[in-house]
């Protein structure tokens, strides 16, 4: 038995493909969930409400934000993304690994509130399919394309800061890649005190 949950952040450029393997991830794994951020963007084709997100206002989102019910928010071209506090801490008290894909800059307030949180960057095989994959959403005008492409190269320069990189080449090896740092994190000895010390002291 661990301790309690544990919490990690995925961040990596739009395009990196993270979403699909954080899909495939918790297909997988029960005992890994992914909090579904608020944002006051448009939802893309297929998207879906209090799936991928919660869609909501500017105004809703600026109210959350005042009532003091964002664990952390950001400005991302234009819109509000964040990650409602509430659903993530009671996840954390049943154990589970607790994923917030977010921005490097929620990553970075995350790590302040949560000292021992796990960073995952996903990076990309190559700039060239990162821009393909950009390019092949067909969802966005060139512009966007553009300004998304300048964001994704000064998220990429902060990789190296971040525990782990995982790149998403072939789908398959990087959720196994998760899925192996979730599995080490968990066997850390400072993530088993409780059950070290109950086996001990029944000695
Ligand atoms: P997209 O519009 O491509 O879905 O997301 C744009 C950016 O916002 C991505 O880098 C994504 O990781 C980030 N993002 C999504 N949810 C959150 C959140 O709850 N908080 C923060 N800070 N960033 C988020």
């Amino acid at each position: 038995m661990i301790d309690k949950g544990m919490l990690i952040t995925v961040s990596g450029p739009s395009g990196s493909g993270k979403g699909t393997v954080l899909g495939e991830l918790v297909k997988k794994r029960d005992d890994v969930k992914i909090s579904v951020s608020m944002t006051t963007r448009q939802n893309r084709n297929g998207e879906i409400d209090g799936i991928n997100y919660y869609f909501v206002s500017k105004e809703y989102f600026e109210k959350k934000i005042n009532e003091g019910s964002m664990l952390e928010y950001a400005q991302y071209a234009g819109n509000y993304y964040g990650t409602p506090k509430e659903p993530v801490d009671e996840m954390l008290k049943a154990g589970k690994a607790v994923i917030l894909e977010i921005d490097v800059q929620g990553a970075d307030k995350i790590k302040e509130i949560y000292p021992d949180v796990i960073r995952i960057f996903i990076m990309p095989p190559s700039a060239s399919v990162l821009e393909r994959r950009l390019r092949g959403r067909n969802t966005e005008d060139e512009e966007t394309i553009n300004h998304r492409l300048v964001i994704a190269k000064g998220e990429m320069k902060m990789a190296s800061e971040y525990d782990f990189i995982v790149i998403n080449d072939k789908l398959d090896s990087a959720v196994k890649d998760v899925e192996t740092i979730i599995d080490a994190e968990r066997l850390k000895a400072s993530r088993n005190k409780i059950f070290l010390s109950e086996v001990i002291n029944n000695v």
